[in-house]
C-alpha cells in the first residue's frame, strides 16, 4: 500500500505493515521524515503522483483533511480508481465533502478515526472506527486490520469522525476536570500524587453513572429518586464557588453549572441528572 503523511502516527502505521511484511510506498511533504521507515525497508516515492500510482489503498494519515487537498489537489489526475483510507483527525461534514470531492475525480474514501497514541499502533489495545463504502472497506481490511481491531460502523462517511470525536469528548473533558480538581486542592498545599488515588477511583466508578444514564436516555424518562437536577445543580454551585476562592479557573465549573442551570430553568429541577441531556441536545 501507499501511506501519504510520516507523523509519528503516520510512520507507527508504516513499521506496522513493513513488520508484517507488507510492501509501503511512502510520500511525506518535508521529505527528511521518510528517512526512518525508508531505512526499514519502505519505498520512496518521489512525487504524490508517483505514490498514487504505486497502489489502489493509499492511506492518509496528515493533521487535517486541508492537508489532503493540499498534498492530493498536486496530483488529481492520478486519483482515479484509488481507495483513499484518510486516518487524519476532523470534522464528519469535512469527511463527506472529501468524499464528494474524490469522487468527483474518481477515487472512493473511506474515512477511519485511530483511538490510540502512535506508540500503540499495531498492539492489542489499538481500536480504529471506520466508515464509507462497505465493499472497499472490507477488500481491505485485512491490511487495515494490522493498525488496530477495526470498528466498521456504517456507509456514512460522517460516521468514523463523529465516534472519534465524541470519544475525544469524553476524554478531554475528564482530563481537564481531573487537571482542575488537582489546583483545587492544590491551592491547599495538596500535592497531585496525594490526591490521585482519590481521582482515580473516582474515574474508576463513572461507568456505572454512565449505565444509568444511557438507559434514562435511551427510554426518554428521567426518574428523581436518586440524583436530582437540584440537589446535583446544587453541588455544581459549589464546586464554582470553592474555584473562585482558590482562585483557580472557573471556566469548567461555569460550564458545568450553565447545564444544571438550564436544567432547572427548563423544568427538570425534580428530575434526574440525566435530565441534563434535554438541554445538552439544544443549543441557546
Ligand atoms: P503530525 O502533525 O505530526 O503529522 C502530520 C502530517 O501531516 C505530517 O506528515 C505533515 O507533513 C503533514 N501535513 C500537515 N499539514 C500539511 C499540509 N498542509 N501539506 C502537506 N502535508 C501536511 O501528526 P501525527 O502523525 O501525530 O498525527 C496524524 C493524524 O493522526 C492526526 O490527524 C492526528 O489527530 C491523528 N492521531 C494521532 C495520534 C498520535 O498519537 N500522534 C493519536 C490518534 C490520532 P510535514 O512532515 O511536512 O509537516
Amino acid at each position: 500500500m501507499t501511506v501519504i503523511g510520516l507523523g509519528p502516527m503516520g510512520q507507527a502505521m508504516v513499521r506496522t505493515f513493513l513488520d508484517h511484511g507488507h510492501p509501503t510506498t511512502v510520500w511525506n511533504r518535508s521529505a527528511g521524515r521518510a528517512d526512518d521507515v525508508v531505512a526499514r525497508g519502505a519505498v520512496r516515492a518521489p512525487t504524490v503522483a508517483d505514490a498514487l500510482a504505486a497502489n489502489e489503498l493509499v492511506v492518509l494519515s496528515l493533521t487535517d483533511y486541508q492537508a489532503m487537498y493540499d498534498i492530493l489537489g498536486t496530483a488529481e489526475r492520478s486519483l482515479g480508481g484509488r481507495v483513499i483510507v484518510n486516518l487524519s483527525s476532523d470534522t464528519p461534514e469535512r469527511s463527506r465533502t472529501a468524499a464528494r470531492w474524490l469522487a468527483e475525480r474518481g477515487a472512493r474514501l473511506v474515512v477511519g478515526g485511530v483511538m490510540v497514541p502512535a506508540e500503540l499502533v499495531g498492539t492489542e489495545q489499538a481500536y480504529v472506527f471506520y466508515s464509507g463504502p462497505r465493499a472497499d472497506f472490507a477488500t481491505h481490511e485485512p491490511v487495515l486490520r494490522l493498525v488496530g481491531r477495526p470498528d466498521y460502523l456504517g456507509e456514512d462517511h460522517g460516521l468514523a469522525q463523529l465516534f472519534y470525536q465524541a470519544q475525544l469528548d469524553i476524554f478531554l473533558t475528564v482530563l481537564s476536570a481531573y487537571l482542575h480538581a488537582t489546583a483545587l486542592v492544590g491551592s491547599a498545599g495538596v500535592d497531585a500524587a496525594r490526591f490521585l488515588p482519590y481521582a482515580k477511583e473516582n474515574v474508576d466508578t463513572l461507568s456505572y453513572f454512565l449505565d444509568e444514564a444511557a438507559r434514562a436516555i435511551g427510554e426518554g424518562k428521567y426518574p428523581g429518586d436518586e440524583a436530582t437536577v437540584r440537589m446535583m445543580g446544587a453541588t455544581a454551585d459549589h464546586i464554582l464557588e470553592t474555584s473562585r476562592d482558590a482562585g483557580i479557573d472557573l471556566d469548567l465549573p461555569a460550564a458545568v453549572k450553565a447545564h444544571y442551570d438550564r436544567a432547572i430553568a427548563a423544568g427538570h429541577g425534580t428530575d434526574g441528572w440525566p435530565s441534563l441531556f434535554e438541554v445538552i441536545t439544544r443549543r441557546e
